[in-house]
């Protein structure tokens, strides 16, 4: 056994205190989850130390900072990234051994933070981490929500949600800033008293801070996140009080308090409800108080703000936070307004994360005028202005008008979030090169013939730290041994292990680290489902929300494909599958919920099935999140990117696979794309329509039952699906599926991309069969996704849209 390091023996002592002081149990009865709490009461404090130095630098250097606003954060777990950071997980394992635990162990028992539904959330989460690691003045502003993304359990193969209550226990790693709250206010009408209106509100909610610090760590900088959460204020209810009607007092506060308790679990359509416009306007509305205070503080004067300060729009759900700065500015520091309003374009950016339509933000202009009289009238007159602005570059042009219009005029008026955030911003950007293309062709057309300076491209990312270093600590030990550690800062660095293809003995460790990563995954898959699968086996992985245009029902049609391919020659050479999926549906989305149970039926067939064994088995890993993601990305093989393409604004789940060593298979869409240039055309397998012909076969009639009718083998798997092979005890249960595919127009063309993906998929079985080959292929992928690290793209974010400074 190796004596303890120094630092280890300092972090024991450390612990043992925290052990003492703020679990408050002695260091022989400590659980593992009195463990994790005293480690993290030790990170938390050097975390600490950190903030209150960049705090003050920042403030010292009057810095031009970003503020990211953004209704979600995935966070997931802190403990081993603050670890990480604070270069204390050596130390914490031996530390934790001597306690008679592993710090697996210890840091499973930590809940995730879930304040986020899937991609744009967990993107703000890599944002915030390389921002912190390039040392960026930053913060990120969101709500503080009691429930994060609801907990998916699997009852009887259909999926049900479970609240998620991660703030039970309380958690470490905030702060709560008792001196920082602001006053929200809602509803009312607005007075005009001479050139000045005045909006005369009719209730109002406290807006209390809550900062999450994130650590760097090439760096001793550190980022914030300040998160809200609603609190009634506080003589609300003390004349209900008074007279002795409690029940009507507690009522009266949670209809202010439930602004923040719980978030939408949907991330592709707006939930429509009042109480989502109240929670979007109250986090903007603090958010841009807080800031602009601290400007004022730091400057004096709101003339100068877009010099310092950078707001940017995750998407359209911060988008009122355009209206709220002109109101501030003009109706309460009394500025002009075209002032204001050359100020607010200067300060403000915008992210576009979706083409679909039925996914674009818009809100009745009647409910605005009920919640937000004031921005209302703020946003007709931008609207107005902007529109006479247009008018000039075509007159007489009333289509291009009214598609430029920040109002829908067509059936119930409405606000579109998408325009207004175009208008208010100096720069919009797509999220890959293919998403940032179709914007200024379809969606932005009108806008970008207007302004074309003003759209880019910003390429997602993600942070090497906790998709390489933290998920596959394996992995990472063989990268430190032939390239050094700077890796995790300079990503681009491993280009230099491509060269190790070539070598036999390299290979065989790569093949090692991912085989111990299969088995872990594999125990998650028998703990979480109670199904054996072998590692042996090709994991085949497909795991994000469950949408239809991300085809998990094209993966399910090609594993039945399969089965009846093995039962028709069961002696053929079989390489041996597991198909596994994650993912959770929002909980209104019936069509992809059918596709959960699907699944499930379908595994129950197949794994039960003595004649298949163990050539094929068919899993669903429940409740994925950010612990589950970590577990599944190193142990997958193959990396299922199939949405129909043109559909899939970037994808990160494909980034974090690849750098962990599997291979693609998917569509021409997205970042798959950038991803097939980066790795080259022999190390991805790509299939299917491209966007273009897409397009074109949607015009030129698309027949999904001539396919059906010509393709025995596809008939043979939706005749099975269609026919309740799956689901003898209810044989109508997929009907609705089947026929959105035949009589419906199979919306995403999943027959029309069948055939491909067939083929394509023997030739994966192909290279499998031969595992030099193959790991040649996985480590050159890994390789080459240096340009994914979202440190790449925030340092591209910070020089092209929030100019500010970085160090090389
Ligand atoms: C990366 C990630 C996503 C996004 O996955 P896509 O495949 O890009 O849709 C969603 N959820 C979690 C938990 C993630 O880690």
């Amino acid at each position: 056994m190796n004596s303890p390091t120094p630092e280890a023996i300092a972090l024991n002592a450390a612990i043992d205190e925290q052990l003492l002081k703020t679990v408050g149990v002695a260091r022989q009865d400590a659980t593992s989850t009195d463990l994790m709490k005293a480690v993290a009461q030790v990170a938390r404090e050097q975390l600490s130390e950190r903030w209150v130095q960049t705090q003050g630098a920042d403030r010292d250097n009057k810095a031009r900072r970003v503020y990211y606003l953004s209704m979600e954060f995935l966070i997931g777990r802190t403990l081993s990234n603050a670890l990480g950071a604070l270069r204390l997980t050596d130390a914490a394992m031996q530390g934790m051994t001597d306690h008679a635990h592993t710090l697996e162990e210890i840091v499973d028992q930590e809940p995730d933070a879930a304040l986020g539904n899937g991609g744009l959330g967990r993107l703000a989460a890599c944002f915030l981490d390389s921002m912190a690691n390039l040392g960026l003045p930053s913060f990120g502003y969101g709500i503080r929500y009691e429930y994060g993304m609801f907990k998916q359990k699997i009852v009887g193969g259909a999926q049900t949600e479970l609240p998620d209550p991660w703030l039970a226990d309380g958690t470490p790693w905030e702060f709560p800033r008792a001196d920082i709250s602001f006053p929200v206010r809602f509803g009312g009408w607005v007075e005009h008293i001479g050139d000045r209106a005045v909006w005369r509100h009719a209730g109002e909610v406290v807006a209390k801070a809550y900062d999450m610090v994130v650590p760097g760590y090439g760096t001793k900088k550190v980022s914030t996140l300040r998160l809200w959460k609603a609190v009634a204020p506080a003589d609300l209810d003390l004349q209900a009080f008074n007279t002795g009607d409690y029940g009507r007092a507690a009522q009266v506060k949670n209809e202010f308090e439930n602004i923040s308790w719980v978030l939408y679990p949907n991330d592709s359509t707006p939930a429509g409800r009042e109480l989502r416009l109240r929670q979007e306007y109250f986090f903007v509305a603090a958010s841009v108080r807080d800031i602009l205070l601290r400007h004022m503080v730091e400057h004096g004067t709101l003339d100068n703000l877009h010099d310092f300060v950078a707001m940017h729009l995750n998407d359209t759900h911060p988008a009122i936070a355009v209206a709220e700065l002109m109101h501030v500015l003009c109706d309460e520091h009394s500025m002009p307004w075209a002032k204001a309003w050359e100020i607010c374009q200067k300060t403000f950016s915008y992210t576009n994360h979706t083409l679909m339509p039925e996914a674009l933000e818009t809100w009745p202009v009647g409910l605005m005028q009920h919640v937000l009289p004031r921005h209302l009238e703020i946003i007709l007159r931008i609207n107005a202005e902007f529109l006479a602005l247009a008018a000039k570059h075509r007159p007489g042009d009333n289509g291009f008008l009214a598609r430029l219009s920040l109002i829908d005029e067509s059936g119930e008026r409405r606000v579109r979030m998408a325009n207004l955030s175009v208008v208010g911003s100096h720069m919009i950007n797509g999220v890959s090169a293919l998403h940032s293309d179709l914007l200024v062709k379809t969606l932005f057309a009108d806008f970008a013939s207007l302004w074309p300076e003003r759209f880019t491209n910003m390429t997602n990312g993600i942070t090497p730290r906790r998709w390489l270093s933290q998920a596959n600590p394996g992995l990472a030990t063989l990268l430190d041994k032939n390239i050094g550690p700077d890796w995790r800062n300079h990503l681009d660095q491993l280009k230099q292990v491509e060269a190790k293809q070539d070598d036999a003995a390299f290979r065989a460790e790569f093949m090692t680290i991912k085989h111990a990563n299969k088995r872990r995954l594999a125990a998650l898959i028998e703990k979480t489902t109670g199904i054996k699968v072998s590692p042996d086996s090709l994991f085949d992985v497909q795991i994000k929300r469950i949408h239809e245009y991300k085809r998990q029902l094209l993966n399910v049609l090609h594993v039945i494909w399969r089965y009846q391919a093995i039962l028709a020659s069961p002696d053929a050479q079989w390489v041996p599958r597991v198909t596994i999926f994650a993912g959770k549906a929002a909980s209104s989305y019936m069509s992809a919920k059918s596709i959960i149970h699907l699944i499930h039926d379908v595994g129950n067939v197949i794994n039960n099935d003595p004649r298949i064994g163990d050539k094929l088995k068919l899993v669903f890993i429940p409740n994925y999140g950010v612990s589950v993601a970590e577990v599944i990305m190193p142990g997958a093989d193959l990396s299922e990117q199939i949405s129909t393409a043109g559909t899939e604004a970037s994808g990160t789940g494909n980034m974090k696979l690849a750098l962990n060593g599997a291979l693609t298979i998917g569509t021409d869409d997205g970042a798959n794309i950038e991803i097939r240039e980066n790795v080259g055309d022999d190390n991805i397998f790509i299939f299917g329509l491209r966007t273009p012909e897409v397009q074109a076969m949607k015009q030129g009639g698309y027949q999904p039952m001539r396919l059906y009718e010509n393709n025995p083998g596809l008939k043979a798997v939706l005749d099975a699906i269609a026919g309740g092979q799956f689901s003898p005890n209810e044989p109508g249960r997929y009907r609705g599926l089947v026929d959105a595919l035949l009589w419906g127009g199979d919306h995403y063309m999943l027959l029309a991309d069948y055939a491909s993906y067939i083929e394509t998929q023997t030739r994966v079985d192909a290279l499998y069969a031969q595992p030099e080959a193959w790991a040649r292929k996985a480590i050159i992928n890994m390789a080459n996704m240096g340009s994914f690290s979202s440190d790449r793209t925030i340092a591209q974010y910070a020089k092209e849209i929030w100019n500010i400074p970085v160090a090389p």
